[in-house]
C-alpha cells in the first residue's frame, strides 16, 4: 500500500470554505490525522509528487477550447460553484485553486503507477469525476481519472487491450468519467449513486454506466452494503471473463456519510470504512491493482473518514518499494 500526498494539494483561498461546503484543507487534515495515529507506517508508505500536471498534459484529455475558456473568471466561477470568483483576477484563481488541483491530478497518476507496481495505492486528493473533456462542473475542473488512464497507456504501463474497471461510490454520479470514456469500451463503469441529486440531469452519462446501482432515498449502511455485495462481484467477474483487467480506479467519495451536506444518504462512519475495504478486497482477491481516490466529501468529518480507510489499508496491505519513474 502506497500513500500519495503533497502539502500543495491544500486549497487556501480567501476563506473558500465559507462559500462552499467543501473542506478545502481536508487533505492536510487527513495527512496529519494519519501522522497522529500511524506516523511511522504513514511515512514508510508515503510517495511525493514531483510537479503539477501541465496544461499540455491536460490537453491529452481536455479540449484546447475548454482549457482556453478557463482563463475567464466567469467560467471558473461556474465550474467551482463559487459566484464571488467571477470578480477575482484569473491569476489568483489559477494560483490558489487550479494549481492545487493540477498537483492532485499529477498525484493520481503517481498513485496509479504505484498501484500497478505494488497492488494498492491511495492518493489523498483527486477523484474529480464531474469534469468532462470540453467543460467542467461540480467543483471538478480537470478529470484525473481520464488523465491517469490515458497516461498509463501512453507509458505502456497499461497494454492497448487491458481493461480498466472504474468503480464510483461517491454519492454523486460520475458523469464526467462517463463522458470521457463514452466511446472507449475498454473502460467498464460501475457506479452506485444517489439518483435524486446532481447530476440527475445528465441522462447521457447514466446511459454509459455498465453497472448502475441507483440508491434508495436515505439509504442506510446496511442497505448500501447489501446492494454493493449483490452487484460488485458479478460486475468484476463478468468483465474479467473475456479480457485482462489491468487496473481498477476506485473513486471513493465520502459524501455518502449521514452528516454530509450534499450526498443525502445515511451511512455511518463504520459503514464508509466497510464499503472501502469491501471494494478493495474484492479487487485484490481477483489480483486487480487498485488506485483509490477520495473524491467528494462535504462534512467536517470527511478528512477523518478518508484517514480511517487509509489506516485500515496500511494495516492490511504491506508497503513494498516504490516505483522510480
Ligand atoms: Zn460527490
Amino acid at each position: 500500500m502506497k500513500l500519495v500526498y503533497t502539502r500543495r494539494y491544500n486549497i487556501g483561498f480567501f476563506g473558500v470554505e465559507r462559500f462552499h461546503p467543501f473542506d478545502s484543507r481536508k487533505y492536510g487534515r487527513a495527512w496529519r490525522a494519519l501522522g497522529r495515529e500511524v506516523g511511522r507506517a504513514r511515512n514508510r508508505a508515503w510517495v511525493g509528487v514531483p510537479r503539477p500536471a501541465s496544461l499540455t498534459e491536460l490537453a491529452t484529455v481536455h479540449t484546447s477550447d475548454y482549457l482556453k475558456r478557463l482563463e475567464d473568471p466567469r467560467v471558473l466561477a461556474r465550474v467551482l460553484e463559487l459566484p464571488f470568483v467571477r470578480r477575482l483576477p484569473a491569476w489568483a484563481v489559477w494560483r490558489f485553486v487550479l494549481r492545487p488541483m493540477r498537483w492532485a491530478v499529477a498525484g493520481s497518476l503517481v498513485a496509479a503507477r504505484e498501484a500497478l507496481a505494488g497492488g494498492v495505492a491511495m492518493n489523498l486528493s483527486g477523484g474529480y469525476h464531474h469534469a468532462k473533456p470540453g467543460s467542467g462542473e461540480g467543483f471538478c475542473v480537470f478529470n484525473d481519472v481520464a488523465y491517469l488512464v490515458h497516461s498509463l497507456r501512453a507509458e505502456s504501463r497499461l497494454g492497448p487491450d487491458d481493461r480498466v474497471a472504474y468503480i464510483d461510490t461517491d454519492a454523486h454520479q460520475g458523469n464526467g468519467v462517463c463522458h470521457a470514456f463514452r466511446d472507449d469500451r475498454r473502460v467498464f463503469v460501475y457506479d452506485a449513486f444517489n439518483p435524486r441529486i446532481y447530476p440527475a440531469y445528465d441522462r447521457d452519462a447514466r446511459d454509459r454506466i455498465d453497472c448502475p446501482v441507483p440508491l434508495p432515498a436515505d439509504c442506510t449502511g446496511a442497505e448500501y452494503l447489501r446492494l454493493l455485495e449483490s452487484t460488485l462481484p458479478g460486475f468484476l467477474d463478468s468483465i474479467a471473463r473475456t479480457g485482462r483487467v489491468g487496473l481498477a480506479v476506485y473513486n471513493a467519495g465520502t459524501d455518502v456519510f449521514a452528516g454530509d451536506a450534499l450526498g443525502r444518504l445515511n451511512l455511518a462512519a463504520e459503514d464508509v470504512l466497510a464499503r472501502d475495504l469491501y471494494v478493495i478486497d474484492q479487487l485484490r482477491t481477483r489480483g486487480v491493482p487498485v488506485v483509490m481516490l477520495p473524491s467528494g466529501g462535504y462534512s467536517r468529518e470527511s478528512y477523518r473518514l478518508v484517514a480511517n480507510t487509509a489506516v485500515a489499508l496500511l494495516n492490511r496491505y504491506a508497503s513494498g518499494p516504490s516505483v522510480t519513474s
